[in-house]
């Protein structure tokens, strides 16, 4: 073997927590075994008091959004290992036509020598073009996720980057119910996911909730209410029954969207709801004041415990980070002129060690499952997830005891502040493997950079 990692705890999605030695060959995990066992190995790894975990996959990241791709790259896939993480699934918005192969090759030649995990990626439909070329994504790019924004018109367009990429093409129901048609002829295995939020009524609401001269994440809240979100999950749901398509609801904010998942599930498998730690734990009087500035809004704080309970019970399958990394100085002004999102994969995992599991809201199988198994499962990663043999060795070394403030410069990522800055956060992760490589060791990058761009539609062949 290459490396045998012994005496720790495995947590292991569907079947549960064993304690065994993993062994790894060619970055892979080559067997579990009865603790004790002998087996020679070039390296041993002594896991003693931690739990291993398979690695984490974020669903959900927009890299390269606040400055170039290559830099962000690498230090959002820094942080993102820092923090757990082998695997991401990175939405993209194309500039051509339609899903040209040499832009997509030139975007994996700009992120795969600067990404120290692996790397999916979702495209966005945004045009009549793109519903067209969906065929070429799937079979030649190995894209079976696509993005739908459906709030991207009118004053979402202000929202940075939006005006220049252009939305010729307005998130109608009929484009909408069109492109789910599309993505249907792949038998249930190309996902649409989607932002739900219904744009019409936060375009009327908007502006009388600005000239009330309301402030802060309340206001914001008001802005964009937890209506929006739950009507928008309700008709997509819909169309997804019509359509064959199967359905992932990107970011659920509050009880009443996760309400409308559940009710979905009833009648369709292959609905499937993420949430973000922000949502689970942060809300309209959390201290992070316009740094929390994101869309859906930060809610009223009696939808943190429903959104954890969604996610135990399984109305929630997921969780992702939507991370998108800005500055301190791109929040200025107040909550009109600050810009959306922030950085976020780089605690995910704390986050729900520490207010998740230590406070008795998840257990650690259900946090594998839905930082880990549940997402190779839904987008196609059969290699990933499972921490069982023939699978990648990707895997995180978790210690539950360690407590650490929260420092943004401790995240190493792009942006220079966090919104749990100051949490005094119990369980991080303390090593990182992709493939069998240790590439983060104690919150520092010990590996090289080299990601892989994982193409998703194996399906294709069976
Ligand atoms: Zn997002």
């Amino acid at each position: 073997m290459d490396t045998m990692i012994r005496n720790g705890k495995l947590v292991i999605p569907r079947l549960g927590i064993m304690e065994a030695e993993l062994a790894i060959k060619d970055g892979k995990i080559a067997a579990i075994l009865d603790r004790g066992a002998a087996c020679p190995a070039a390296s041993t790894i002594d896991a003693s008091g931690k739990y291993i975990f398979p690695g984490c996959i974020d669903p959900h990241v927009h890299w390269g959004c606040y400055q170039d791709m290559g830099a962000d790259t690498r230090l959002e896939s820094a942080a993102a290992a820092i923090g757990g993480y082998t695997t991401v699934l990175q939405y993209r918005r194309t500039p051509g036509p339609d899903f040209d192969p040499q832009y997509v090759q030139q975007l994996l030649d700009v992120i795969t020598p600067n990404s120290y995990i692996d790397y999916g990626l979702q495209l966005f439909i945004t045009k009549q073009d793109h519903k067209n070329s969906v065929k070429r994504a799937v079979e030649e790019m190995g894209v079976s996720s696509f993005k739908f924004f459906t709030t991207e018109r009118n004053i979402d367009v202000d929202i940075r980057g939006l005006r220049d990429s252009g939305i010729p093409e307005p998130y109608t129901d009929g484009f909408m119910y069109e492109s789910m048609l599309e993505l249907a002829k792949y038998d249930g295995k190309v996902v649409a996911n989607f932002h739900p939020e219904n744009i019409e009524l936060v375009e009327t609401i908007a502006p009388q909730v600005k000239a009330s001269g309301k402030q802060g994440l309340a206001a914001w809240d008001c802005v964009r209410p937890e209506m929006a979100e739950a009507e928008a999950i309700t008709r997509l749901a819909y169309f997804a029954g019509k359509t064959g398509c199967p359905l992932y609801c990107v970011h659920i904010s509050c009880g009443e969207a996760a309400d409308k998942i559940a009710k979905a599930k009833k009648e369709n498998p292959r609905i499937w709801g993420e949430t973000t730690p922000h949502y689970l734990v942060l809300n309209t009087e959390s201290p992070c004041g316009e740094l929390g500035k994101v869309n859906p809004p930060l809610r009223e704080k009696r939808n943190n415990d429903l959104l954890w309970a969604a996610l135990r019970d399984g109305t929630l399958d997921t969780v992702g980070s939507d991370n998108c990394a800005c500055l301190r100085s791109d929040k200025d002004g107040s909550i009109w002129e600050a810009a959306c999102g922030f950085h976020g994969t780089g605690t995910m995992l704390p986050v729900l060690l520490s207010e998740g599991y230590h406070k008795g809201k998840i257990s650690l199988e259900r946090i594998a499952e839905v930082t880990s198994y549940n997402v190779a499962k839904i987008f196609h990663m059969p290699q990933k997830g499972r921490l069982l043999p023939g699978t990648d060795a990707d895997l995180v070394l978790v210690d539950l005891e360690k407590e650490k403030v929260v420092n943004a410069a401790d995240l190493k990522s792009y942006s220079d502040f966090s919104v749990f800055e100051g949490w005094n956060l119990k369980g991080w992760p303390v090593m990182t493997m992709v493939r069998g490589n240790i590439v983060a060791k104690d919150g520092e990058i010990v590996g090289r950079p080299d990601g892989r761009y994982l193409k998703r539609n194996a399906f294709l062949n069976r």
